[in-house]
């Protein structure tokens, strides 16, 4: 018996995130008729928690031509043509157009002026313009591809489309809605999933070598911190913060992207400033206490707690040996750490790995060996910087996808 009307469409897309938002209302407004389905009982609820609910919808220094710059992947050139065919300066316009008051904060990153809720409502008009059919919560129970279609059961009866897209993102936040949908459909079809980890994650350590500085949470200071040797050094300037379990604040988040367990992080708790000399200048003139000279280039909190270290640091400076104030000075400006582990994904802002970006074409985010299944937006293995990336590679493979399905729908040629 033929499918009804009604559950037949060209594009089923899967998660009602950023990516499938965007990608259903841009196939819609193509011409498509498409089916979006979530099973959270609200649309985009990362988008509303981003950027401390102002969301950085995306950041001006991006380049496409460039993109191993931002991303993370085992092939960050992967993302380039979608990067390169929808920029940056495109999304601006769309908030524009959308009147979207927003602003620049830091390094290129463009947050909403007043609530993450605006953008929601945009991709929600964009998909209202696109005609697009949105069922959700919608729980699906099997995906099968059958006669050159996709046959989804779900919660609310059966949807046929010789396209599917995957948007159901990473495993980041599991509260509000994240799951491994899509690596499970990629794996259905043989497709690879390169092994995910959280990233953009606080970084916890031991409970006994952090006692010492489990007192300074709360504690917020501008350092630069490294992680890895030669030629897979990365380095950010950026502000960290102290936790209760360890450290976090955007210095940290950018660097657990990039560190490997059991391996060191280094922070320069001073950066641009030549403690050593400082403090052997000081003894000459100076009779304070080391933690007090030390309090004007670093936070009192983190001088007086740095000083308990050792004894030889808890004395006037004036009566402490060359030596005590030079080891004193590489701790603080080479502080090597090794961190025990990561919040994990309660608390990561992404999750690096996905479908393997070989199975796919950077094009059109279509699988090479499965005719009609996309995937986009964080589901793939490409992880941005904090900033604004992750959003505009939601965006941009949104858009290399929608392009493709209008083009592979809508008839011959
Ligand atoms: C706290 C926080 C703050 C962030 N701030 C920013 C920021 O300011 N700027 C930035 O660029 N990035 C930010 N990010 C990252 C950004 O939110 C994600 O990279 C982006 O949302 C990914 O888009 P996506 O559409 O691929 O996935 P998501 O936006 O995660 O959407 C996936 C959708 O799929 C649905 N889904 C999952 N499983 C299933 C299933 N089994 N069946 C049906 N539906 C399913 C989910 O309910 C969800 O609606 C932040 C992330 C977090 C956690």
């Amino acid at each position: 018996m033929p499918a009804p009307e009604s559950s037949l469409f060209d594009a089923i897309v899967v998660g009602a995130g950023a990516a499938g938002l965007f990608c259903a209302g841009q196939a819609g407004q193509r011409g498509l008729k498409v089916l979006l389905v979530d099973h959270a009982e609200k649309v985009a609820e990362k988008v509303r928690i981003s950027g401390g609910g102002r969301c950085n919808f995306t950041n001006r220094d991006l380049d496409p031509r460039a993109p191993q710059k931002h991303f993370l992947g085992d092939n960050p050139n992967f993302c380039r043509s979608a990067l390169a065919r929808y920029t940056p300066t495109d999304f601006i316009a769309l908030v524009a157009r959308h009147g979207i008051a927003h602003h620049e904060k830091h390094k290129g990153q463009l947050f909403g002026d007043h609530s993450s809720d605006d953008f929601i409502r945009m991709l929600l008009a964009e998909c209202a313009a696109g005609g697009v059919t949105h069922w959700q919560p919608c729980q699906v129970a099997r995906v099968d591809h059958r006669d050159g279609q996709y046959v989804l059961q779900t919660s609310r009866g059966e949807a046929r489309a010789a396209s599917l897209v995957i948007a159901t993102g990473g495993l980041s936040i599991p509260k509000i809605g994240a799951t491994d949908f899509g690596y499970r459909i990629a794996r259905q079809f043989d497709l690879p999933v390169v092994a995910t980890r959280p990233a953009l994650v606080p970084l916890t350590f031991d409970g006994d070598a952090w006692a010492p500085f489990a007192g300074l949470a709360g504690l917020a200071l501008p350092v630069r911190i490294e992680t890895g040797e030669k030629k897979a050094r990365m380095a950010f300037d950026e502000d960290l913060l102290f936790t209760h379990r360890g450290l976090s604040g955007p210095a940290v988040l950018q660097i657990s992207s990039y560190w490997k367990e059991g391996t060191p992080i280094r922070v320069d708790l001073a950066p641009g400033v030549d403690i050593a000399q400082q403090l052997l200048q000081a003894k000459s003139r100076s009779r304070k206490l080391i933690a007090n000279e030390l309090a004007a280039w670093v936070p009192s909190r983190l001088a007086d707690a740095w000083v308990q270290q050792d004894p030889a640091w808890q004395r006037p400076v004036n009566e402490a040996a060359d030596k005590a104030l030079l080891q004193l000075a590489q701790k603080l400006s080479k502080w090597e750490l090794v961190p025990t582990g990561s919040e994990g994904y309660r608390k990561a802002e992404v999750t690096a790995g996905g479908v393997d970006t070989k199975a796919l074409s950077s094009q059109t985010l279509e699988a090479k060996t499965q005719p009609g299944l996309y995937f986009i937006g964080e589901v793939v293995d490409v992880t941005g910087w904090l900033g604004g990336y992750n959003f505009q590679w939601a965006w941009a493979s949104a858009h290399a996808c929608a392009q493709a399905l209008s083009r592979s729908s809508s008839g011959p040629g």
